[in-house]
């Protein structure tokens, strides 16, 4: 604890004020928040030290804090501080407080909870910091904080952020906005780190009930996590967490997926642990929600783009590493747009249903035009005569100028990058063409060329068609273009 708390100043002039600060002992100018976790895992305390310079204001991004908070003190140093009322999402500082302290009731936060922010599970819970964490600002701009968990033994907390040091019960805040969401696991599980092209991607399997296949899940999340690598030889960026809830329900193995950026890159699969593997393995949501690291975060008011691209490559990568043929991806990808198409309202545009689609039908009609945007632009820049251009590449591209990235990007800055990497306006065009039309993208041309012979869901490959190396160059991968009119090639699938 030594060496955290702010040094005091009293009337010492400004200048030597700022010479003999503590911003030297403090050199990092990091705030100290500890988090102890009680041993039934009910209930946390968070102390909050403050260095220089102290924060303004401490705010919560989630109305709720008050609610389940207790005992808001100064511990250290001086000064007033209200309560907060309920439903108070700012508490301003006094410079002179130096620590304070409050608990959180975390059994009464879920069972409040109306989103699962907080949720307890077999062994555990997860729980959205945002839930139980003020955050440090001064002028409007947030700090930086170093969280470190006090924890019973065996218990573990498992959070996005880097660490710092070796312990890995600290954690370094600050690089990301505060508001972005994330979720951190505690409890009793184990842990493990697999090293993927490139990346270390931290596994944080909770227990469930019943109790999880631990090597079979880890195997196929990391099968899932090399698939991704087959997009451009390696994972798109350097630190991912992936957190896995069994919550033994939904009926199909990963009812619920998602990315979320906050503190970091990361994938949280709500699984029902009771299905044989042999469903995690034919199931795309993994596939999807690490296809999502290929871009970064951006804009919900144009799911297409995003959607899209993890929709192409949850079939892509899949096929490329052997977990379909060739043949399944593209059938998979031709049944997509086949519901794309029929759930296309012609009184509306694209963009129109995307702007709408929280909670409403028109998702599919999102997803997979976004996804025949991707195939027309891979078609377009694979099918030009150099033959060294494709969607990996650009995306190659944009992992090296941009990502991980710590901002939302807009989603035309992110088509005109695109563009940039490509060195043509293919996205743009194609998302100028396709946003403001009320039908589903034409492929009939793409599916000419590639070979791709459609009649209802049904959809057979042509090998004599104009483009069929070409077609077996996006399900093969980087360094699998194939000539001639040979079967594409594929590994074998992995046994676990
Ligand atoms: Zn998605």
């Amino acid at each position: 604890m030594a060496g955290w708390r702010r040094i005091r100043l009293g009337a010492i002039p400004a200048l030597v004020a700022l010479a003999l600060s503590g911003r030297a002992s403090a050199a990092d100018g990091r705030h100290r928040y500890t988090v102890t976790v009680a041993k039934d895992l009910n209930r946390l305390q968070v102390r909050a030290c403050f260095t220089e310079p102290a924060p303004g204001v401490l705010v919560a991004h989630s109305h709720r804090i008050p609610k389940d908070m207790a005992g808001l003190r100064v511990v250290a140093g001086g000064g007033p501080l209200p309560s907060p009322q309920t439903g108070q999402r700012r508490i301003r500082v006094p410079d002179e407080v130096e620590c304070l302290a409050y608990s959180v009731d975390l059994a009464a936060a879920a069972r409040r909870s109306l989103h699962a922010e907080v949720q307890q599970v077999p062994g555990g819970l997860v729980a959205s910091p945002r839930q139980w964490l003020w955050f440090p600002y001064r002028r409007g701009r947030r700090q930086d904080l170093d969280l470190t968990f006090r924890l019973p033994a065996g218990v573990r907390a498992a959070g996005p952020w880097p660490t710092a040091g070796s312990e890995g019960t600290t954690y370094r805040l600050g690089q990301r906005p505060y508001r972005w969401p994330t979720r951190v696991a505690i409890g009793r599980f184990p842990e493990r780190v697999l090293e993927v092209g490139g990346a270390r991607i931290r596994v944080s399997m909770l227990r469930g009930s019943p109790e999880v296949d631990r090597p079979g899940l880890l195997d196929w999340i990391r099968e899932g996590a090399q698939a991704l690598t087959r997009v451009y030889g390696r994972f798109p960026v350097p630190r991912a967490h992936i957190l896995v809830v069994p919550v033994a329900r939904g009926g199909e193995p990963v009812p619920w997926g998602e990315v979320q950026r906050g503190g970091g890159e990361a994938v949280h699969l709500y699984i029902d642990q009771r299905r044989p593997l042999s469903e995690f393995r034919s199931d795309w949501t993994l596939a999807h929600e690490l296809s999502h690291l290929l871009h970064p975060a951006t804009d919900y008011d144009a799911p297409w783009l995003y959607e899209g691209l993890a929709s192409y490559y949850q079939n892509v990568i899949r096929a490329r590493s052997g977990q379909l043929t060739a043949e399944q991806a593209w059938r998979k990808l031709h049944r997509g747009f086949r519901r794309g198409r029929r759930n296309t309202d012609p009184d509306q545009t694209l963009a129109q249903v995307a702007q709408a689609m929280e909670g409403h039908p028109d998702y599919m009609r999102v997803y997979w035009s976004g996804a025949a945007l991707f195939l027309r632009a891979d078609w377009q820049l694979r099918a030009e005569e150099d033959g060294t251009r494709s969607l990996d590449t650009v995306l190659e591209g944009l992992a090296r100028c941009c990502l991980p990235s710590r901002r939302r990007w807009d989603p035309d800055e992110l088509l005109r990058r695109l563009d940039s990497l490509a060195d043509r306006p293919v996205f743009t065009e194609l998302g100028q063409r396709y946003a403001p039309a009320t039908a589903f993208p034409d492929l009939t041309r793409v599916y000419a060329r590639l070979g791709l012979w459609a009649q209802g869901q049904e959809l057979r490959l042509i090998d004599r068609a104009p483009e069929t190396d070409l077609r077996r160059s996006i399900m093969a991968g980087p360094g699998k273009r194939r000539r001639g009119n040979g079967p594409p090639a594929h590994r074998k699938r992995s046994v676990p």
